[in-house]
């Protein structure tokens, strides 16, 4: 049963060390799709090199809200000069984070948000959505844009604003923080979350699943996350592998 790890940065220096050992042992794990998501033009630049050396590895190319102090429209014509790249997916990732003080202020990450949302409209892609303590505004935002379709990614908001977000053809994306025992809200929202529109991810090398979390992340423990899901939807793990596996391939286009 193939796994999709639809979003991991293995261009972060928490892989320095042996970055192309973890990437080559994936495809024997059963981890045969990966999505590589940038956080600034740098981090961008690499993803896209990883992708261009691993067969199993696509990349994702933006700018987080928690980087984007500064960023100019120079940064955004890099970002669509490397979407030329045939292995570039999606824009991201992208969105609002009111969780740090010291992040750029809230109108300033809006305003790149909905930059780097047209520029994925533009051209006809994808975005990987973070929203970190602000739903109300990353709703509000990207209901601004009818055509616009992606994932958010560690999907953290309440059960109906998830059922608003499925409504309009969104993905979630369910992480290593499903197995933590005060997973609250998760079960409720995995509930609402049709079989179709579920996604796995580990956002390696951050939120390790239970039993090994403390340690770093990577793809090789999804089977954590899958079976919690499993659990929680009343289906096999196998059953959920494969069909998390077939919507990550729907929603960034790789069928
Ligand atoms: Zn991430």
């Amino acid at each position: 049963m193939p796994i999709f790890d639809t979003h991991a940065h293995y261009d972060s220096s928490g892989f320095n060390a042996d970055r192309d050992a973890v990437l080559a042992a994936l495809p024997a794990a059963g981890v045969e799709l990966v999505v590589d998501p940038g956080c600034d033009v740098k981090s961008s630049r690499a993803a896209v090199a990883l992708a261009g050396a691993y067969p199993h590895v696509y990349a994702a190319v933006g700018i987080h809200p928690e980087d984007c102090g500064g960023c100019t429209e120079a940064d955004f014509d890099v970002l669509r000069e490397l979407c030329r790249h045939k292995k570039v997916v999606a824009i991201g990732e992208i969105g609002l984070d009111y969780y740090w003080k010291e992040n750029p202020p809230r109108e300033f990450q809006e305003q790149v948000f909905r930059r780097q949302i047209e520029l994925a409209l533009a051209l006809d892609l994808p975005v990987i959505v973070h929203d970190r303590d602000a739903h109300g505004d990353s709703l509000r935002v990207v209901l601004d844009y009818p055509g616009l379709r992606g994932v958010f990614h560690c999907f953290s908001g309440s059960p109906e604003m998830a059922a608003e977000l499925i409504k309009r053809g969104w993905y979630l994306g369910f992480d290593g923080p499903v197995t933590y025992k005060n997973a609250r809200r998760a079960p409720e929202v995995a509930d609402v979350t049709p079989l179709d529109r579920m996604v796995v991810e580990t956002d390696a090398p951050y939120l390790t699943p239970v039993p090994f979390r403390g340690k770093r992340n990577d793809s090789r423990y999804l089977p954590y996350v899958i079976g919690q899901l499993a659990a929680w939807k009343g289906v096999t793990p196998a059953e959920m592998e494969r069909r998390t596996f077939e919507n990550g391939k729907r929603l960034y286009g790789l069928e």
